[in-house]
């Protein structure tokens, strides 16, 4: 992606910047314009407002990724998870702050800004949201290796190469 079109899309990515349909009610991430729910979908046009989903909600579908695109060497494996927002919408993300092995659906995150990616030799760096999880839940005790204590639950894979 270009820096520019990144920059462009940066609101949304930074504040979860939705629309809301006043007619009918439904939330959209990316916003729209005109809202496809309504049967008539002409009545939307000029009724739709702007919208700041919260960043909750579950896991609704994930996948552990292996082999990283360009820019995501150092992250692998990761999580990219598809997460149900409260709202609605279904955002998708990586999750953060968990062991692969750990994730599961119905799995409570909520977003936070992390760095995505460094691009190319310039070190250009790209922020946006991820999911972690929620930490209502009760402490487990370690499973496997990955929780071993030598493992940070903070050794996640944001840090600069050394
Ligand atoms: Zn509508």
């Amino acid at each position: 992606m270009s820096i520019a079109r990144f920059w462009r899309e940066t609101p949304r990515r930074y504040n979860l910047g939705g629309s809301k349909c006043t007619m009918c009610g439904t939330v959209y991430f990316p916003p729209r314009s005109v809202c496809p729910t309504c049967a008539h979908h002409r009545e939307s046009i000029g009724k739709m407002v702007p919208f700041r989903l919260s960043g909750e909600g579950e896991v609704y579908s994930f996948t552990v990724v292996h082999e990283a695109a360009e820019g995501f060497e150092m992250q692998v494996p990761y999580v990219l998870a598809l997460v149900r927002t409260v709202e609605g919408p279904t955002l998708t993300g990586q999750i953060v702050d968990l062991a692969p092995e750990e994730v599961e659906i119905g799995l409570k995150v909520r977003a936070t800004f992390r760095k995505l990616r460094e691009e190319g030799k310039a070190g250009v760096i790209h922020y946006g949201y991820k999911f972690a999880p929620i930490e209502d839940r009760p402490e487990r005790p370690p499973r496997g290796p990955r929780a071993a204590a030598d493992v940070p639950a903070s050794a996640e894979t944001d840090r600069a190469p050394a």
